[in-house]
């Protein structure tokens, strides 16, 4: 939802970005990603969720991942914003294959628009909110943590659907432990 910045001078937006790694050390990658989030040009990281582990989705066939969730206040525009997102991921190591076949693979780091302020979108490049936002349990999670009354354009109030869905393999990690609760 749109709102004044403290300035005045740009209208601002609240945004939810998904982190997820499952390469390299997923936890250190995670926090230097919210890092770099919160160093953004016109953007402010207003929460940071804890670091959950989660079996991975989609395909199976490689190791767990981290997963957490930024809440933002931006003045960038969508596109800028995941333009953003995609150069972060290249500074973290991420190789993007345009193989499809890489898709849900494993990465070093991972940053998906999950939400920005009410707007739905839906261009080649990008769809918001995400698409697989409300079947996710590693992505429901930590946004309730730092965003209790997020509400998904089209669906409604996130808090409703962890019910409904297995989020038997979505774990809290420890806070500052290595890797986590075993
Ligand atoms: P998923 O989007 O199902 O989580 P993924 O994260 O593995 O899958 P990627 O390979 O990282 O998918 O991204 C493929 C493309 O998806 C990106 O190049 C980007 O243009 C596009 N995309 C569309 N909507 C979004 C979004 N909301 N956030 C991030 N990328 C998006
Ligand atoms: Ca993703
Ligand atoms: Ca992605």
């Amino acid at each position: 939802m749109p709102a004044s910045s403290e300035c005045g001078a740009a209208s601002t937006v609240e945004a939810a970005i998904g982190l997820g790694a499952n390469l390299g050390d997923p936890a250190a990658t995670l926090r230097s990603a919210f890092d770099a989030l919160a160093a953004l040009p016109a953007t402010a990281l207003v929460a940071a969720s804890p670091l959950y582990r989660s079996a991975a989705w989609g395909r199976e066939d490689q190791p767990a991942f981290v997963n957490a969730v930024a809440r933002l206040r931006t003045a960038l525009a969508p596109d800028a914003l995941l333009e953003a997102l995609l150069r972060i991921e290249t500074a973290h190591g991420r190789v993007r294959a345009d193989d499809p076949a890489q898709r849900w693979g494993p990465r070093l780091l991972d940053l998906d628009l999950l939400l920005y302020g009410d707007a739905r979108i839906d261009t080649t490049r990008l769809r918001v909110p995400h698409p697989h936002l409300h079947q996710r349990a590693f992505a429901l999670r930590p946004l309730l943590d730092v965003w209790p009354d997020a509400s998904i354009p089209g669906i409604g109030p996130a808090r409703g659907l962890l019910p409904a869905i297995d989020d038997g393999g979505v774990v809290r990690l420890q806070e500052g432990g290595p890797g986590g609760q075993s």
